[in-house]
Protein backbone atom coordinates (compact mmCIF):
# COMPACT_ATOMS: atom_id res chain seq x y z
CA UNK A 1 0.00 0.00 0.00
CA UNK A 2 2.78 2.35 0.87
CA UNK A 3 4.78 1.78 -2.38
CA UNK A 4 1.49 2.13 -4.01
CA UNK A 5 0.50 5.63 -2.63
CA UNK A 6 4.28 6.50 -2.54
CA UNK A 7 3.62 5.85 -7.30
CA UNK A 8 0.23 8.00 -6.73
CA UNK A 9 2.10 10.98 -5.43
CA UNK A 10 4.90 10.65 -7.72
CA UNK A 11 2.41 10.62 -10.67
CA UNK A 12 0.53 13.31 -9.40
CA UNK A 13 3.59 15.52 -9.04
CA UNK A 14 4.66 13.97 -12.47
CA UNK A 15 1.15 15.32 -13.57
CA UNK A 16 1.29 18.69 -12.01
CA UNK A 17 5.04 19.11 -13.01
CA UNK A 18 5.03 23.06 -14.58
CA UNK A 19 5.65 22.48 -18.18
CA UNK A 20 9.15 23.29 -19.92
CA UNK A 21 9.17 27.18 -20.66
CA UNK A 22 10.38 28.09 -24.31
CA UNK A 23 11.10 31.18 -26.01
CA UNK A 24 10.50 32.00 -29.35
CA UNK A 25 12.05 34.41 -31.71
CA UNK A 26 10.33 33.44 -34.99
CA UNK A 27 6.14 32.54 -35.02
CA UNK A 28 6.47 29.88 -37.37
CA UNK A 29 8.82 28.26 -34.74
CA UNK A 30 6.62 29.07 -31.65
CA UNK A 31 4.29 26.89 -33.96
CA UNK A 32 6.43 23.96 -34.25
CA UNK A 33 7.77 23.73 -30.55
CA UNK A 34 3.91 23.72 -29.93
CA UNK A 35 3.07 20.90 -32.42
CA UNK A 36 6.18 18.97 -30.78
CA UNK A 37 5.82 19.74 -27.43
CA UNK A 38 2.20 19.23 -26.72
CA UNK A 39 1.44 20.42 -22.95
CA UNK A 40 4.52 19.72 -21.90
CA UNK A 41 5.76 23.10 -23.08
CA UNK A 42 4.73 26.57 -22.22
CA UNK A 43 6.21 28.75 -25.38
CA UNK A 44 6.37 32.96 -24.82
CA UNK A 45 6.49 34.26 -28.13
CA UNK A 46 9.37 36.99 -28.25
CA UNK A 47 8.11 38.42 -31.61
CA UNK A 48 4.98 37.82 -32.70
CA UNK A 49 2.53 37.83 -35.21
CA UNK A 50 2.73 40.81 -37.62
CA UNK A 51 6.44 41.58 -36.08
CA UNK A 52 9.63 42.43 -38.39
CA UNK A 53 12.09 38.97 -38.10
CA UNK A 54 14.40 41.63 -40.58
CA UNK A 55 14.20 44.14 -38.44
CA UNK A 56 13.58 42.99 -34.79
CA UNK A 57 16.72 43.71 -31.79
CA UNK A 58 14.91 42.48 -28.73
CA UNK A 59 14.16 45.17 -25.50
CA UNK A 60 14.95 44.99 -22.44
CA UNK A 61 11.20 44.14 -21.68
CA UNK A 62 12.04 40.92 -23.85
CA UNK A 63 15.24 39.96 -22.60
CA UNK A 64 12.69 40.06 -18.77
CA UNK A 65 10.40 38.06 -20.66
CA UNK A 66 13.24 35.44 -21.25
CA UNK A 67 13.97 34.54 -17.93
CA UNK A 68 13.19 31.58 -16.62
CA UNK A 69 13.12 29.96 -20.38
CA UNK A 70 15.32 27.12 -20.53
CA UNK A 71 15.48 27.15 -24.23
CA UNK A 72 15.54 30.33 -26.55
CA UNK A 73 14.53 29.12 -30.27
CA UNK A 74 15.71 31.45 -33.20
CA UNK A 75 15.70 31.01 -36.94
CA UNK A 76 19.21 31.20 -37.43
CA UNK A 77 20.89 31.30 -40.63
CA UNK A 78 22.31 34.78 -39.88
CA UNK A 79 18.74 36.32 -39.52
CA UNK A 80 18.98 37.21 -35.91
CA UNK A 81 22.07 39.27 -36.11
CA UNK A 82 21.85 40.28 -32.37
CA UNK A 83 22.35 36.35 -31.05
CA UNK A 84 25.59 37.07 -29.93
CA UNK A 85 24.54 39.78 -28.00
CA UNK A 86 21.89 38.26 -26.59
CA UNK A 87 23.72 35.09 -25.60
CA UNK A 88 26.19 37.37 -23.49
CA UNK A 89 23.17 39.01 -21.97
CA UNK A 90 21.14 36.05 -20.83
CA UNK A 91 24.22 33.86 -19.66
CA UNK A 92 24.37 30.30 -19.16
CA UNK A 93 20.77 29.61 -17.91
CA UNK A 94 18.95 29.52 -21.03
CA UNK A 95 20.44 27.41 -24.10
CA UNK A 96 19.96 29.33 -27.63
CA UNK A 97 18.96 27.14 -29.87
CA UNK A 98 19.44 27.80 -33.52
CA UNK A 99 16.72 25.77 -35.41
CA UNK A 100 17.91 26.64 -38.85
CA UNK A 101 21.73 26.39 -38.48
CA UNK A 102 21.53 22.76 -39.13
CA UNK A 103 19.37 22.75 -42.39
CA UNK A 104 21.16 22.59 -45.58
CA UNK A 105 21.21 26.55 -46.90
CA UNK A 106 20.82 27.49 -50.43
CA UNK A 107 22.71 30.49 -51.63
CA UNK A 108 20.77 33.26 -51.55
CA UNK A 109 19.66 33.58 -55.70
CA UNK A 110 20.29 36.64 -57.48
CA UNK A 111 19.80 36.35 -60.95
CA UNK A 112 20.57 40.00 -62.20
CA UNK A 113 23.88 41.23 -63.14
CA UNK A 114 24.81 43.97 -60.91
CA UNK A 115 27.45 45.86 -59.54
CA UNK A 116 28.78 45.56 -55.84
CA UNK A 117 27.25 47.57 -53.11
CA UNK A 118 23.32 48.08 -54.80
CA UNK A 119 22.05 45.31 -53.31
CA UNK A 120 20.73 44.25 -49.54
CA UNK A 121 22.99 41.55 -48.80
CA UNK A 122 23.27 41.88 -45.13
CA UNK A 123 21.47 38.34 -43.77
CA UNK A 124 24.67 36.81 -45.37
CA UNK A 125 25.01 34.99 -48.79
CA UNK A 126 22.15 32.46 -47.65
CA UNK A 127 18.39 32.89 -48.38
CA UNK A 128 17.20 32.71 -43.89
CA UNK A 129 14.01 32.10 -45.26
CA UNK A 130 14.25 28.17 -44.74
CA UNK A 131 10.83 27.45 -43.55
CA UNK A 132 9.36 27.41 -47.05
CA UNK A 133 9.75 23.95 -47.60
CA UNK A 134 8.15 21.04 -46.05
CA UNK A 135 10.87 19.30 -45.65
CA UNK A 136 13.16 21.96 -43.43
CA UNK A 137 9.96 21.93 -41.26
CA UNK A 138 10.37 18.23 -40.94
CA UNK A 139 14.25 18.19 -40.38
CA UNK A 140 13.02 21.41 -38.19
CA UNK A 141 10.58 19.73 -35.97
CA UNK A 142 13.72 16.90 -34.81
CA UNK A 143 15.89 19.28 -33.97
CA UNK A 144 13.08 20.90 -31.83
CA UNK A 145 12.26 17.27 -30.48
CA UNK A 146 15.56 16.73 -29.75
CA UNK A 147 16.58 19.84 -27.89
CA UNK A 148 12.94 19.80 -25.68
CA UNK A 149 14.48 15.82 -25.31
CA UNK A 150 17.62 17.51 -23.65
CA UNK A 151 16.33 20.40 -22.01
CA UNK A 152 13.36 17.72 -19.94
CA UNK A 153 14.14 13.96 -20.85
CA UNK A 154 11.22 12.78 -18.49
CA UNK A 155 8.87 13.60 -21.74
CA UNK A 156 11.59 12.15 -23.99
CA UNK A 157 8.65 9.94 -25.77
CA UNK A 158 6.05 12.79 -26.07
CA UNK A 159 8.23 14.80 -28.03
CA UNK A 160 9.57 12.10 -30.20
CA UNK A 161 5.69 11.46 -30.83
CA UNK A 162 5.15 15.05 -31.13
CA UNK A 163 7.88 15.52 -34.14
CA UNK A 164 6.62 12.25 -35.78
CA UNK A 165 2.78 13.27 -35.87
CA UNK A 166 4.05 17.27 -36.81
CA UNK A 167 6.30 15.95 -39.75
CA UNK A 168 3.36 13.56 -41.35
CA UNK A 169 1.35 16.85 -41.90
CA UNK A 170 3.97 18.33 -43.61
CA UNK A 171 4.86 15.87 -45.46
CA UNK A 172 0.74 15.15 -46.41
CA UNK A 173 0.34 18.98 -46.87
CA UNK A 174 3.83 19.26 -49.40
CA UNK A 175 1.98 16.75 -51.26
CA UNK A 176 -1.45 18.82 -51.26
CA UNK A 177 0.94 21.76 -52.47
CA UNK A 178 2.83 19.47 -55.31
CA UNK A 179 -1.29 18.69 -56.49
CA UNK A 180 -2.04 22.16 -56.67
CA UNK A 181 0.91 23.50 -58.05
CA UNK A 182 0.88 20.69 -60.54
CA UNK A 183 -2.24 22.91 -61.69
CA UNK A 184 0.39 25.49 -63.22
CA UNK A 185 1.87 24.98 -66.66
CA UNK A 186 5.90 23.98 -65.99
CA UNK A 187 6.73 27.12 -68.19
CA UNK A 188 4.70 29.70 -65.86
CA UNK A 189 6.50 28.43 -62.93
CA UNK A 190 8.28 31.46 -62.06
CA UNK A 191 7.83 33.69 -58.66
CA UNK A 192 8.66 36.91 -59.10
CA UNK A 193 8.57 39.09 -56.07
CA UNK A 194 10.24 42.10 -54.37
CA UNK A 195 12.08 40.19 -51.56
CA UNK A 196 14.42 37.17 -52.59
CA UNK A 197 12.19 35.04 -49.85
CA UNK A 198 11.51 32.07 -51.92
CA UNK A 199 14.40 30.13 -53.10
CA UNK A 200 13.64 27.35 -50.55
CA UNK A 201 10.06 27.07 -51.96
CA UNK A 202 11.48 27.18 -55.27
CA UNK A 203 13.39 24.69 -55.03
CA UNK A 204 11.16 22.68 -53.71
CA UNK A 205 8.32 23.24 -55.91
CA UNK A 206 10.25 23.49 -58.95
CA UNK A 207 9.59 27.38 -59.53
CA UNK A 208 12.19 29.71 -60.52
CA UNK A 209 12.50 32.74 -58.50
CA UNK A 210 12.81 36.25 -59.87
CA UNK A 211 13.44 38.88 -57.25
CA UNK A 212 13.46 42.65 -57.15
CA UNK A 213 15.34 43.65 -54.03
CA UNK A 214 17.04 41.70 -51.36
CA UNK A 215 16.35 39.21 -48.66
CA UNK A 216 15.47 42.11 -46.39
CA UNK A 217 12.04 44.50 -46.65
CA UNK A 218 13.65 47.76 -47.89
CA UNK A 219 11.98 49.67 -50.90
CA UNK A 220 14.24 50.49 -52.77
CA UNK A 221 15.15 48.50 -55.93
CA UNK A 222 17.45 50.25 -58.18
CA UNK A 223 16.48 51.17 -61.86
CA UNK A 224 18.69 48.96 -63.44
CA UNK A 225 17.46 45.98 -61.38
CA UNK A 226 14.26 46.50 -62.36
CA UNK A 227 14.87 47.27 -66.01
CA UNK A 228 16.32 43.93 -66.33
CA UNK A 229 13.23 42.18 -64.35
CA UNK A 230 11.15 44.31 -67.17
CA UNK A 231 12.92 42.58 -69.91
CA UNK A 232 12.35 39.37 -68.20
CA UNK A 233 8.94 39.60 -67.89
CA UNK A 234 8.44 40.03 -70.92
CA UNK A 235 10.94 37.85 -72.64
CA UNK A 236 9.67 35.08 -70.80
CA UNK A 237 5.75 35.88 -71.04
CA UNK A 238 5.44 36.31 -66.89
CA UNK A 239 2.26 36.36 -66.18
CA UNK A 240 2.11 37.80 -62.56
CA UNK A 241 4.05 39.22 -59.64
CA UNK A 242 3.59 39.05 -55.95
CA UNK A 243 3.14 41.21 -53.11
CA UNK A 244 3.76 40.09 -49.50
CA UNK A 245 1.76 40.81 -47.01
CA UNK A 246 4.18 43.00 -44.99
CA UNK A 247 5.86 44.15 -48.04
CA UNK A 248 4.37 45.69 -51.35
CA UNK A 249 6.69 48.05 -52.67
CA UNK A 250 5.79 50.96 -55.36
CA UNK A 251 8.58 49.15 -57.74
CA UNK A 252 5.65 46.59 -58.14
CA UNK A 253 3.15 48.12 -59.48
CA UNK A 254 5.12 50.20 -61.52
CA UNK A 255 6.19 47.11 -62.93
CA UNK A 256 2.74 45.74 -63.46
CA UNK A 257 1.80 49.03 -65.11
CA UNK A 258 4.82 48.98 -67.53
CA UNK A 259 4.19 45.09 -68.60
CA UNK A 260 0.65 44.56 -67.98
CA UNK A 261 1.19 41.69 -65.52
CA UNK A 262 -0.90 40.80 -63.04
CA UNK A 263 -0.26 41.57 -59.50
CA UNK A 264 -1.26 38.70 -57.71
CA UNK A 265 -2.69 38.11 -53.97
CA UNK A 266 0.16 39.00 -51.33
CA UNK A 267 2.32 36.48 -50.41
CA UNK A 268 3.25 35.31 -46.67
CA UNK A 269 7.34 35.31 -46.74
CA UNK A 270 8.78 35.84 -43.27
CA UNK A 271 5.54 33.61 -41.55
CA UNK A 272 4.86 36.60 -39.10
CA UNK A 273 1.73 37.63 -40.84
CA UNK A 274 -1.29 38.09 -38.59
CA UNK A 275 -3.84 35.89 -40.82
CA UNK A 276 -1.34 33.10 -41.19
CA UNK A 277 1.99 32.19 -39.05
CA UNK A 278 2.19 28.68 -38.76
CA UNK A 279 3.99 26.89 -41.49
CA UNK A 280 0.39 25.10 -42.92
CA UNK A 281 -1.31 27.98 -42.97
CA UNK A 282 1.16 30.26 -44.90
CA UNK A 283 2.20 26.99 -47.13
CA UNK A 284 -1.33 26.78 -48.03
CA UNK A 285 -2.04 30.58 -48.68
CA UNK A 286 1.11 30.68 -50.56
CA UNK A 287 -0.01 28.33 -52.98
CA UNK A 288 -3.43 29.02 -53.24
CA UNK A 289 -2.38 32.52 -54.37
CA UNK A 290 -0.10 31.41 -56.45
CA UNK A 291 -2.44 28.99 -58.54
CA UNK A 292 -4.66 31.82 -58.57
CA UNK A 293 -2.54 33.98 -60.15
CA UNK A 294 -0.79 31.40 -62.79
CA UNK A 295 -3.24 28.71 -63.58
CA UNK A 296 -5.24 28.32 -66.48
CA UNK A 297 -8.67 29.83 -65.59
CA UNK A 298 -11.22 26.86 -65.88
ZN1 LIG B 1 12.18 37.94 -45.14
Amino acid sequence: MKTFLAAFALSLAIGQAAPLKVASLHPLVADLARQVGGANVEVIEILKPGGDIHHFEPAPKDIAAMRGSKLLLASGKELETYLDKLRDSLGASIKLVEVGEKIPSIPYVCNHDHGDGDHDHHHGQFDPHWWHSAENMKRAARIVADELTAADPANAAAYEAGAKAASKRFGELKVWAQKEIAKISRADRKLVTAHAAFGYFCKEFGFEPISLLGVGRSDDADSKHVAETIAEIREHGIKAVFPEDQANPKVLAEIARSTGVKIGEPLIADGTAKIAHTFETMLAHNVRALVAALAPVK
